[in-house]
């Protein structure tokens, strides 16, 4: 193997996370188990990621003194949201490494990039047309015709942004409907199953994936997540061997989701992609060797991948909203672990934490050997 394309930071370097969020604690905690130290830039006062960690700067993405601050007092950067505004990605990038880099959060920003990219690099896709006016949409159902899913390019989530498109809708409506702002115009994917991959990257001699992962929505929100997906081996190692071709055509550097449909002729066509932890691959947190978090932690620093492998499988369920309130009997369920993320206000939609069913595998009749250390 060749060196690695950058020196490894060793425990004690500190790490740069932009956001706030509950991929920002979860890496966090990853981190900080691992001896690294920490520090949190969120526009957001008491944010689920600054509760734990030891450094955080609250101030606005635009505040180039607060994050000139920032770079200067991190030792390798990173995001844990991809709508970083490009701008301040690049200021940071400037001074201190970024890791995944700029290219990936633009190319994760604006759908239609996404898509371009994504057809040119190994990711097949549903057919596409971008879309800037009521007309253009007309004229692009032409040419992709329905059913078919209008989005915003930029700036959506969770279903936000994103208008179905049946025999009879109205073509001004729809464009109302979705903002009437640039948008993206998608063949509908008749899917039998939606999955998703995540994979670590630091070179393309250095790549280790999570197994493929079946996932299923309530609301365009992500409910659960069954590991493995029960699909056909041959087909996991197609939807992994298109997240490496993604990852090695984005020359990234850490994590990678990419959520795939299963179509219902049992074909892969991939969704969207994201340059970082994903939600989808929580449950690694109690599932694997190596967790989600942990491996991007090592990715971003240098050091050696962990084993993705699971010793159980996993059901993962988002407790989204009011779903908080069943934590008792979730709680009372010996085989599940409780995540949650420090939110006080339970809002619908809002996800406030998950929990993991462990069905742990066979130890396959080989008894445990003690110690394992020094043998
Ligand atoms: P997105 O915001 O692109 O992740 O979409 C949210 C959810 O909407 C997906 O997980 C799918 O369940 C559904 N969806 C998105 N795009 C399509 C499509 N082109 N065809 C069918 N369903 C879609």
């Amino acid at each position: 193997m060749s060196d690695l394309p950058f020196p490894p930071l060793l425990p004690g370097a500190t790490i740069g996370i932009l956001g706030g969020g509950q991929l920002g604690r979860m890496t966090a905690h990853a981190a900080t188990r691992l001896g690294y130290r920490v520090h949190i830039f969120t526009p957001e006062q008491d944010s689920p990621a600054s509760q734990v960690a030891p450094a955080v700067t609250i101030a606005e993405f635009d505040d180039a003194d607060a994050l000139g601050d920032f770079a200067r007092s991190v030792d390798v950067a990173t995001f844990e949201f991809e709508n970083v505004p490009a701008a301040a990605a690049k200021a940071l990038a400037e001074v201190v490494p970024l890791r995944p880099g700029v290219q990936c959060l633009e190319v994760a920003q604006d759908r239609i990039r996404e898509k371009t990219f994504l057809n040119a690099n190994g990711g097949p896709t549903a057919p596409f047309e971008a879309v800037e006016s009521a007309d253009d949409l007309a004229r692009a159902l032409e040419k992709i015709g329905r059913p078919a899913v209008l989005k915003t390019a930029t700036l959506g989530y969770d279903g936000k942004g994103q208008v179905m498109i049946g025999p009879e809708t109205d073509v001004h409506e729809a464009y109302a409907a979705m903002g009437a702002a640039r948008g993206i115009l998608e063949g509908f994917v008749d899917f039998q199953a939606e999955i998703s991959v995540i994979l670590a990257r630091q070179d393309a001699e250095r790549m280790a994936a999570f197994e493929p992962v079946e996932n299923r929505h309530r609301h365009h929100i992500l409910d659960t997540t069954v590991a493995p997906a029960q699909i056909a081996p041959e087909l996991a190692q197609q939807a992994i061997a298109i997240a490496e071709a993604i990852a090695q055509g984005l020359d990234l550097v850490g994590l990678l989701a990419v959520e795939l449909f299963v179509t219902a002729e049992g074909t892969l066509l991939v969704n969207e992609i994201a340059p970082r932890p994903h939600n989808s691959g929580h449950w690694s947190i109690d599932a694997c060797i190596t967790s989600q978090f942990e491996q991007f932690v090592r990715a971003i620093c240098g050091l050696p991948l962990g084993n993705p492998s699971r010793h159980s499988n996993a059901v993962m369920r988002n407790l989204i909203g009011d779903d908080i309130n069943e934590i008792g009997d979730l709680i009372a369920d010996p085989d599940v672990k409780i995540h949650l993320y420090g939110k006080t206000e339970a809002r619908p939609g809002r996800k406030m934490g998950h929990a993991t069913k462990l069905y742990p595998l066979e130890a396959g009749g080989t008894p445990p050997r003690m110690p394992f250390f020094g043998e």
